[in-house]
């Protein structure tokens, strides 16, 4: 068997560039100016302000909120 498919420098090279991209990706989100690990800071009673767009799930209608 002497049919190698792909050079492996190609392969390498290839990885390498793949790599880097997602850890560019994963680096910081450029959607908001102050989100911080999913979370915006604090709000004027000190409660954490989350991210709605890290985290669409945390959304709430503040008006619903009884307390
Ligand atoms: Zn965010």
């Amino acid at each position: 068997m002497t049919w190698p498919p792909v050079s492996s420098e190609d392969t390498r090279e290839q990885r390498a560039a793949e790599a880097e991209e997602s850890a560019a990706l994963d680096a910081r989100p450029r959607h908001g100016r102050d989100c911080v690990d999913g979370w915006l800071g604090d709000d004027e009673h000190d409660r954490p302000i989350p991210c709605l767009e890290c985290r669409p799930h945390l959304a709430r209608r503040r008006r619903d909120v009884s307390t």
